[in-house]
């Protein structure tokens, strides 16, 4: 009878061990699927000077995530990396 509680107990898991579920596609094909997405949107232009986008593209948060901002579509953009306020 013993036995079989501690046996059951083992087979808890602490919730604080269980790892975050992470995507199976690798990130860069995400960001190329999030670029792709923000440039039929919005066209080839920075969301800051509207000039046109070079190689030198960053997806922006419009409203940062430490100010509560999401990852969502609505709150991401593409400008130059040396416009980002
Ligand atoms: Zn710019």
């Amino acid at each position: 009878m013993r036995k079989r509680r501690q046996a059951a107990k083992r087979e808890a898991v602490p919730l604080a061990s269980v790892r975050p579920w992470k995507p199976a596609r690798p990130k860069g094909e995400v960001r190329a699927a999030i670029v792709s997405l923000l440039l039929d949107r919005d066209g080839p232009r920075c969301h800051w000077c509207r000039r046109p986008l070079g190689s030198d593209v960053s997806i922006e948060h419009l409203r940062p995530l430490s100010r509560g901002g999401g990852n969502d579509l609505d709150n991401l953009a593409l400008a130059h990396r040396g416009c980002n306020k």
